[in-house]
């Protein structure tokens, strides 16, 4: 099997994953220890994981620098000869702004690889020990976010995607909950309507918040969380206290597929 990694590109875009250093993926890792170079995100990416680069490596916080100033550091490093690793929280892919840095080493004929990585969304899940999708109650998973001075389309304004309902993970959003809540509760979403929030999910310091659109803003400002929280909205999450309404047809003995034919 060829490899990202054995195929030499100068610049490889990493997801970090949401804090854990264990949950870099087995190929995120592999690209660490043999970057020379490596651009990190220090708000959000955990310093542990620099504790891999090899000897030698130079580590760049791009917390306090420009696109420009990120871009720079690539190309001086690439035109020195150097494995630039770009390594991004969560998943690069998810609110990661990497589209603009592609382009532009596009347009220099700079080769580059994007490795995956765990996006907060699928961490807060597994921190609420919650499925996403349950059947008879939600099948669609939204990741969206509240505007804030990123404008967000029209289209995709919160009492839009309320009006679908399913499961719907924001980001950046919980220092408007209240603004959340009251663009939701115009939607398929009730006061009922369960909902969780989870601060900084994987990390030492992870918090949970528990409630419905009714208290879930009230209960979040108590806790004093206002960044660095993905919020979850949905029926899905009633199932761990009301149970599941319905099993999944993937193991139903009735229910044939590819892998394991009816008996
Ligand atoms: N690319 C990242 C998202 C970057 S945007 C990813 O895929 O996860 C930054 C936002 O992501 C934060 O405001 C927060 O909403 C969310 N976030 C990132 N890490 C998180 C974590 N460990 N726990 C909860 N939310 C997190």
């Amino acid at each position: 099997m060829i490899s990202v990694l054995d195929n030499r590109r100068e610049v490889l875009f990493v997801g970090a994953g949401p804090g854990d250093p264990e949950l870099i993926t087995v190929k995120g890792l592999k690209a660490l220890r043999s970057a020379d170079v490596v651009i990190y995100a220090g708000s959000l990416v955990n310093p542990a994981l620099l504790a891999e680069l090899p000897p030698g490596a130079v580590a760049h916080d791009s917390a306090p620098l420009t696109l420009d100033q990120v871009l720079e550091l690539m190309l001086e490093a690439v035109a020195a000869g150097r494995r630039v690793v770009r390594l991004h929280t969560g998943d690069p892919s998810v609110y990661g702004a990497i589209q603009e840095q592609m382009a532009a080493l596009d347009a220099r004929g700079i080769a580059y690889a994007v490795i995956p990585g765990v996006t907060a969304a699928f961490a807060a899940a597994a921190a609420l020990k919650q499925e996403l999708t349950l059947p008879g109650v939600a099948q669609t998973v939204i990741l969206s976010r509240a505007e804030g001075r990123t404008p967000v389309p029209e289209k995709e304004h919160l009492h839009r995607l309320a009006a679908l309902g399913g499961t719907l993970c924001l980001y950046l959003s919980v220092g408007l909950i209240e603004e959340v809540v009251a663009a939701l509760l115009t939607g398929a979403y009730t006061p009922a309507t369960p909902a969780a929030v989870v601060y900084r999910a994987s990390w030492p310091d992870e918090r949970r918040v528990e409630g419905t659109l009714a208290d879930i803003a009230g209960k979040v400002r108590a806790a004093g969380i206002g960044r660095q929280a993905l919020i979850i909205i949905g029926e899905v999450l009633a199932a761990r206290t009301d149970g599941v309404p319905e099993k999944s047809k993937l193991y139903d003995p009735e229910f044939s597929h590819g892998f394991r034919l009816k008996s």
